[in-house]
């Protein structure tokens, strides 16, 4: 029997030996710590130099993985762009257009249904726009072991099958098999693209098939519908009423307007009523209703309009009102009413006309993008003076179809004057390329920094965002959607100040307009864009608050490991992601805000209430005294040292016949 003291000897024991692993375990945390630092370190390097190899070269080695069932890296690598107009006929036809119609027994309609509502894609359809699809649906039969669609092919068609078993493979790697009641083939109804794997008959299969001309006819014109009723709504209520509006609630008996008071804020219901009879309008079926009062003259208010139960109302007051009404259309030439800016943009304009391509020499290349380069080039007499050019292979524009893309992106940049967007002064072509002569950035990509840093501060990410909101509020202005956003084609000059660059999908959509070209980044394109309801500067909100999470985080929101798959996550909307911690309430607000799936309304002005920005310096901002959180240390107008290095480009392409390029470039 121990004796007390025996006890507490081996207590003590106990208790050194227990200090010693104590020990021993902050010792392991220190080195695995360490060790994690190497990783990281070494995981940095890796990106850098994954990130200069061709962008191919990056999806092969993603899609090897991904066939020998591995899980992809997930190390940053910059991200392709995809543009493809819609192939449905001209949009002011679209109504009379007749789609075509098969018969089925209602088994098979039904099994059709069931499918597209299976799918996690299709199934966000509207019920009605199902109906049509259903009924458009048209059969096709396969035989055992024949191919319905082989990787790599370019597809249109999308397929539910109805009867039969298919095996799907890539790279010769056994997938899956499927069975009757499933949609296969969907990406190819959202924009042209190269089959992602191959499906063969194991059996023999019947199938329904629908084509993407008609698929999106269904699409575009239920889209269009529901904005001609909303034109009409707005036809009765000056247009960008909406936009500039802020919500308010009242409850019952509330007095909205009170009789003889000066009025400089207008209201429209959007749900609710109020009296008495005098202004007795009320929220209609379609949710936002009739404008009260005059817009245009300031009015003593002639009545009292008190809320009959819970009212909601869209507020806007005058002066942001006047300030878009009037200024549409004279902000284009806004910058010229000024004398002593418009003599500047006329002597910059003589200065670069009188260049030729041969006044400039190559130094290095700032970065590699999907039309060509980009290099940082100086004039041979003047060699302080350095400039970015963008030099696009004419046959790779032709070869794509994006003539009117890069037509636009010329027009635009050249006319945008705005301290956000980086500044194009003129363009050359010769028999094989295009040339862009813009301004050089030199503190890097903010796609680098973010990449090298992993995530941004709070401060850090309000003062980027705070710039692209500057260089929206620009363009959205003058009716032009940007549509590309996201870090790759943010860019910061030598004092810090992100500015917009790459503006191959910005188009001139004008006031009230909306657009159905699918554009974008998959991760950063809007719900509206994937299903074809024709989207307008609301998409560019929605990347804005996928800018927001990804500079925070280091990863956007939505992503996948193919564009289907990230479509679909975009689809199941922002308030299915877990925000993680270092999101703070306020960012996480905002971006929710932005990421509404249901844009009809937008609240502009909520970016400046919304308390993200509270307190931010926005005049500062726009004048360029506010201090930019990371310096980029540019110690010349040579410096590219905040660029990565990229090997040469091997691949001279032909001389091209010029035809096609006689215009307007
Ligand atoms: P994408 O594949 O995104 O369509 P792109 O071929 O259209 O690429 P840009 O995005 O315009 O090309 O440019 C590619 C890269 O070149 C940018 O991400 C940026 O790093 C660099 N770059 C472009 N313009 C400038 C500039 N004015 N100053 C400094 N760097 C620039
Ligand atoms: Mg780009």
């Amino acid at each position: 029997m121990g004796t007390l003291r025996d006890l507490q000897y081996a207590l003590q024991e106990k208790i050194e030996e227990l200090r010693q692993r104590d020990a021993l375990i902050d010792e392991l945390e220190l080195e695995l710590d360490q060790k994690d630092e190497l990783i990281q370190r070494l995981q940095n390097e890796l990106d850098k130099y994954r990130s200069v190899i061709r962008p191919a070269t990056a999806q092969q080695v993603q899609a090897q993985q991904q066939s020998l069932g591995l899980q992809p890296d997930q190390h940053r690598s910059k991200r392709q762009a995809i543009s493809a107009e819609p192939t449905a006929c001209d949009i002011s036809q679209l109504s009379h257009v007749t789609l075509p119609f098969y018969p089925k027994s209602p088994e098979s309609k039904e099994l059709i249904k069931d499918a597209i509502l299976d799918n996690d894609f299709m199934k966000n359809l509207e019920l009605s726009q199902i109906q049509e699809i259903v009924d458009c649906m048209y059969p096709v039969d396969y035989g055992k072991d024949a191919c319905i669609i082989r990787e790599g092919d370019v597809g249109s068609l999308v397929f539910v099958m109805e009867e039969g078993k298919v095996e799907v493979t890539k790279e010769g790697m056994k997938l899956c098999t499927m069975g009757p009641g499933r949609v296969f083939g969907e990406l190819a109804i959202l924009y042209n693209c190269t089959r992602t794997a191959t499906v063969r008959t194991l059996v023999q299969v019947k199938l329904w098939a629908i084509d993407r001309q008609c698929f999106q006819t269904i699409m575009m014109r239920t889209g269009l519908i529901k904005h001609a009723e909303y034109m009409d709504f707005l036809k009765r209520c000056p247009s960008f009423v909406l936009r500039l509006s802020s919500v308010t609630h009242y409850e019952d008996g509330d007095y909205i307007i009170r009789q003889g008071a000066r009025g400089d804020t207008f209201f429209i219901i959007s749900k609710g009523q109020v009296g008495p009879p005098l202004i007795h309008r009320s929220a209609d079926s379609s949710g936002l209703s009739t404008l009260i009062s005059n817009l245009h003259r300031e009015d003593v208010r002639t009545a009292n309009v008190v809320a009959a139960g819970l009212v909601t109302c869209l507020v806007i007051d005058r002066d942001s009102f006047k300030h878009l009404i009037g200024g549409l259309d004279d902000v284009s030439n806004k910058g010229y009413e000024d004398a002593e800016l418009k003599a500047k943009y006329e002597a910059e304009n003589a200065f670069f006309s009188s260049l030729k391509l041969t006044d400039f020499n190559i130094i290095d290349t700032l970065g590699v993008g999907g039309f060509g380069r980009v290099e940082l080039v100086q004039l041979k007499n003047e060699e302080a003076k350095t400039f970015a050019m963008k030099i696009l292979k004419k046959r790779h524009i032709v070869d794509t179809r994006q003539q009117e893309h890069i037509r636009s992106e010329k027009h635009i940049m050249t006319d945008a004057h705005c301290d956000f967007i980086v500044r194009l002064y003129r363009t050359f072509k010769d028999s094989k390329y295009l040339y862009m002569l813009m301004e050089a950035c030199l503190g890097g990509e903010l796609w680098t920094l973010l990449r090298d840093r992993g995530s941004f501060e709070d401060s850090t990410t309000r003062f980027y965002t705070g710039c692209v909101v500057e260089a929206f509020a620009y363009l959205h202005a003058k009716g032009i959607i940007y549509r590309d956003l996201k870090p790759e084609n943010l860019i910061l000059d030598s004092r810090g100040y992100a500015k917009l660059v790459d503006f191959g999908f910005a188009k001139k959509i004008g006031c009230c307009k909306k657009t159905w070209t699918f554009c974008g980044t998959p991760e950063y394109v809007a719900p509206e864009i994937i299903l074809n309801k024709g989207h307008d500067v609301s998409a560019d909100y929605w990347s804005l608050g996928i800018l927001m999470y990804e500079l925070l985080t280091g990863s956007p929101p939505f992503s996948g490991p193919d564009p289907m798959k990230t479509y679909n996550v975009i689809l199941r909307g922002i308030d299915m992601i877990e925000f993680p911690k270092k999101i703070t309430k306020n960012a996480a607000n905002l971006i929710k805000k932005l990421c509404r799936v249901d844009v009809n309304v937008l609240l502009e002005t909520d970016l400046f209430v919304f308390r993200w920005f509270e307190g931010f310096n926005w005049e500062g901002l726009k004048k360029g005294t506010l201090t930019p959180p990371i310096n980029p240390n540019v110690s010349s107008p040579t410096d590219t040292s905040n660029f990565d290095s990229f090997p040469e480009d091997s691949d001279e392409p032909p001389p091209d016949d010029n035809s096609g390029w006689d215009y307007d470039f």
